[in-house]
């Protein structure tokens, strides 16, 4: 569960639902049917899941991908369609701080 708040030191602290590895577990399962992404109501253009697994996990994050990344809003409509219970909703907050961390 994505949880944000202030520390005792007084810094904002942010905990992801899933660490790393499981997140690349998870994109390793994906069976690339699209149906998160059929279901998503952020996305308005064309993203294949091949690219978008891709540039979850590592490398550049291309300008369509890093669009959508800001424009999900994690509202977890991507998880209940997918056949092999993944969750796309963790990946896509992961891509998220890849995005932040890599400006
Ligand atoms: S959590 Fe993000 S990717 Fe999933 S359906 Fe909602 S907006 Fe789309
Ligand atoms: S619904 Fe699940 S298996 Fe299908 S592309 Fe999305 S994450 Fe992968």
């Amino acid at each position: 569960m994505f949880r944000a708040g202030l520390s005792k030191h007084g810094k904002k602290t942010v905990t992801l639902h899933k660490t790393g590895p499981q997140v690349a577990q998870e994109l390793v399962a994906c069976i690339g049917c699209n149906e998160c992404l059929l279901a998503c109501p952020a996305l308005d253009e064309a993203i294949t899941i091949d690219v978008l697994n891709r540039e979850t996990l590592s490398g550049p994050i291309s300008t369509p991908v890093a669009h959508f990344a800001r424009s999900c809003f994690q509202c977890g409509a991507c998880v209940a369609p997918c056949p092999v219970g993944l969750s796309r909703e963790a990946m896509m907050m992961w891509l998220k701080v890849r995005l932040l961390r890599t400006g």
